[in-house]
């Protein structure tokens, strides 16, 4: 991240400097939402931007307060320990958050399905992994999906017909970032929040650049990018896959058959909002390249596939990654 704010520091920040001085560069590595994170913003002068900041920390961890699976308290977990058959109630704000994950549910064909918290709970997904007995993994896989719930989006009510829970890991961090978008006024600022990277306010000439990562070593950089607008969903590399007996197992799952997804690349997807690069860089890790670019290209979306091919890694994307308003590829490392 040293590299990238010296980067910055090179380049001008023309919307900012035409209003009098040079803008100021202030950045902060935390750890948020169970990841690090990188913050930065451009401002007219340092407090401003040390002021975003805050703004910005502030708002994700609220978020995290709100969304987080963890936490007891979070109004996620009420909905997970919701009894079955009970409307659970979601604020206007989480109310618009569950319409955009049903709308990318359907959309995906299930690819990607946050309902399926009780599979990844059979896999100890998110603690050291374990391979479930047939018996546990066919009882969870009844237990997930989003099928097995429903979202009245005009009552802004939730009802669970199945014991199954919400799992937040592949959209929360879209979320948050989308709200901190709303939450900032006029500095240039730019998020790397564990891997998903969103930009708002005016951007630095040329853009703000960030790298994806060579997805068989996460900390190499592969492919330089330089991000306009909007935000920047990376998902796979090797670095969260658990190992359960010498056994890889990947930490995204396809909810379609209850097995962790097998493609051993990654994907990258640019949308303008964080919650759809999110969810969308998710379910096209779960399709694969093949059926994936296919997916983008009918639907329009902005993917790159890093497929790793023995000693070399062959870049594919869909054309509306090479013509995103948002998002341009500069080089190779
Ligand atoms: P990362 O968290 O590494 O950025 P993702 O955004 O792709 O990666 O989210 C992966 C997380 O989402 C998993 O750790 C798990 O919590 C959850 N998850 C796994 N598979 C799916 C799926 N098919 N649909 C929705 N959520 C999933
Ligand atoms: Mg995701």
């Amino acid at each position: 991240m040293t590299r990238l704010v010296t980067a910055l520091a090179l380049t001008s920040c023309a919307a900012l400097a035409a209003r009098g001085g040079a803008p100021a560069l202030v950045a902060r590595d935390v750890y948020v939402m169970g990841t690090r994170a990188t913050l930065a913003a451009y401002a007219p002068t340092r407090d401003t931007g040390r002021a975003a900041l805050d703004t910005a920390l502030a708002v994700l961890d609220e978020t995290e307060g709100e969304l987080s699976t963890w936490r007891d308290t979070s109004r996620i977990s009420a909905l997970n320990h919701q009894p079955v058959g009970v409307p659970w109630q979601a604020t206007p704000t989480l109310c618009h958050m569950f319409a955009a994950v049903w709308q990318w549910y359907e959309a995906t064909g299930g690819a990607f399905d946050p309902g399926i918290g009780r599979l990844l709970e059979a896999w100890d997904v998110h603690g050291e992994g374990a391979i479930p007995t047939r018996e546990a993994a066919r009882r969870a896989q009844s237990l997930s999906g989003l099928s097995r719930l429903s979202f009245d989006s005009s009552r802004c009510t939730l009802t669970k017909h199945a014991d199954a829970t919400i799992d937040v890991g592949a959209f929360g961090k879209g979320e948050a970032l989308d709200r901190v978008d709303a939450a900032l006024g006029d500095s240039a600022w730019m998020i790397n929040l564990g891997g998903q990277i969103s930009v708002g306010g005016p951007t630095p000439a040329g853009g703000w650049p960030v790298a994806i990562a060579d997805p068989r070593h996460r900390d190499r950089p592969f492919l330089q990018v330089r991000l306009l607008e909007g935000s920047l969903s990376t998902s796979g590399g090797s670095e969260r896959n658990l190992v359960v007996n010498g056994i890889r197992v990947s930490h995204i799952f396809d909810p379609r058959s209850g097995q962790p997804a097998r493609f051993g690349g990654s994907v990258s997807v640019w949308h303008r909002r964080g919650l759809a690069a999110d969810a969308l860089s998710t379910a096209l890790f779960v399709m694969g390249p093949d059926e994936g670019l296919r997916w983008a290209e009918a639907h329009r979306v902005a993917a790159l596939y890093l497929i790793p091919a023995g000693d070399a890694v062959r870049v594919a994307a869909s054309a509306a990654f090479q013509t995103a308003a948002g998002v341009r590829v500069t080089g190779l490392e």
